[in-house]
């Protein structure tokens, strides 16, 4: 990072609500740990067990209640794999650094999944292509190592449901392969686009996911899903699961790696009570979820996280998350895409508020810097109408928190 970008960093936090910057300086990543430092990880190992499994989708596989993501570090890889992580989404983006060896020495006893995108464009402007699809999934097999992958997953998902219905170029690509015996099955993550001024008729995550149960090609998707209340994608995750399509919720802590740099707030919990682990706790055995994605970058946010999954909430669990939800309403998004469709300046505030949860949460700067570079049009162009905050049910100030993130972060 450069010295004036780590400066801009730094007083974007300060300004930032809850954030408060001791501990951030110091963090220790996972990729500081040697993976040969059996101590550390044997230690997290045996303090968060072996996960439960659920059986996923039609295929009824029997995959863990935390799923990992090949951009894990190596020593949180080897972990997670001790706990009994058996599902790796992202298992494409090995084809930089190789499969590790934990993985590749059990290659059966792994479900792998090839992630792909959509070409010439991003997300929203890029398209569905048969054919390079096809020869990206067939170059990640060969530069991976991995023989096949398991799941075959279109990242970030459909626009709307007419893209779903008219648009089978993904589904062909998929079916080719697994001809070939080199995917064996169909999955997404799906975004919401509802009022998106990016895509045109944009819909939203659960009316997509919906139709995508019904028409029967995939077998389990993901999908943004935290504490708060949530009553459209609570009815598609009961669908779901009255009809074998599997879940995975995806981006569930919300707000709350900004919590924990807040030492005043996190003086508030009940004593002993960590807030990832109490989070975990409720979305493994509360919820109709089959499994879920949550973000570690050391062992020890392994251990305090993956510490709690099957485990039912206590009184002093739900007393905590119900703090942590008050507090994130405050000022953390929901990502649900109500304020879309309002603003006459077409600002894509949704995806400015995903990044700064990059930054805010995952403390991810650089990432969330560089894709709020990238956007066409940006927060700088708000004329605080206040139209988008009618419908914000949280009651977010989005003028005030768009002129913030793009004072810091170009
Ligand atoms: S306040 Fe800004 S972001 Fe909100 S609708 Fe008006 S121009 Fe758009
Ligand atoms: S700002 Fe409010 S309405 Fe817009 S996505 Fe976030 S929570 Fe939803």
């Amino acid at each position: 990072m450069t010295k004036s970008k780590s400066f801009k960093r730094r007083q974007f936090l300060q300004l930032s609500s809850t954030a408060v910057l001791a501990g951030l300086s110091g963090k220790i990543t996972g990729n500081q740990l040697s993976p040969g430092n059996v101590s550390l990880i044997e230690a997290a190992t045996s303090k968060v067990g072996i996960l439960p499994r659920r059986k996923l989708g039609y295929s009824g596989r029997e995959v863990s209640i935390i799923i990992g993501a090949g951009d894990m570090s190596p020593a949180v890889t080897e972990a997670a794999v001790k706990c009994g992580i058996n599902y790796w989404h992202k298992a494409s983006s090995w084809m930089r650094e190789g499969v590790p060896d934990i993985i590749m020495k059990n290659r059966e006893e792994h479900y792998c999944q090839v992630t792909v995108d959509r070409v010439d464009g991003n997300h929203y402007d890029g398209r569905l292509d048969e054919d390079e699809h096809y020869n990206y999934v067939k170059t990640a097999v060969k530069e991976t190592g991995l023989g096949y992958f398991d799941d075959m997953q279109l990242h970030y998902g459909y626009h709307n449901v007419e893209e779903l219905k008219n648009d089978r170029s993904f589904i062909r690509a998929f079916e080719r392969l697994k001809k070939e015996g080199l995917v064996k099955h169909l999955c997404l993550s799906q975004h919401s686009y509802a009022g998106s001024p990016r895509v045109e008729n944009g819909e939203s995550a659960a009316k997509i996911l919906t139709e995508i149960i019904k028409d029967g090609h995939y077998e389990h998707a993901q999908f943004m899903y935290s504490y708060d209340d949530d009553p459209e994608m609570d009815e598609f995750i009961k669908y779901a699961s009255e009809n074998n399509f599997g879940t995975t919720a995806m981006k569930t802590a919300r707000g709350l790696g900004r919590m924990k740099q807040d030492s005043a707030f996190m003086s508030r919990l009940p004593d002993n009570i960590s807030p990832h682990n109490a989070l975990v706790r409720w979305l493994t055995t509360e919820t109709l979820l089959d499994n879920i994605v949550l973000r570690v970058k050391n062992m020890s946010e392994l251990e305090d996280s993956y510490s709690g999954a099957g485990k039912k909430p206590g009184q002093e669990d739900m007393q905590a998350l119900n703090l942590v939800k008050a507090e994130a309403n405050k000022n953390a998004c929901r990502l649900c895409g109500k304020c879309q469709s309002a603003c006459p300046q077409h600002i894509p505030i949704t995806d400015i508020f995903r990044f700064e949860r990059y930054a805010m949460d995952d403390h991810d700067w650089e990432k969330a810097a560089a894709l709020y570079e990238g956007l066409p049009v940006k927060g700088n162009i708000c004329t605080n109408c206040n139209t988008c905050t009618k419908s914000c049910p949280l009651n977010l100030d989005i003028p005030g928190k768009l002129e913030k993130i793009h004072t810091y972060m170009s």
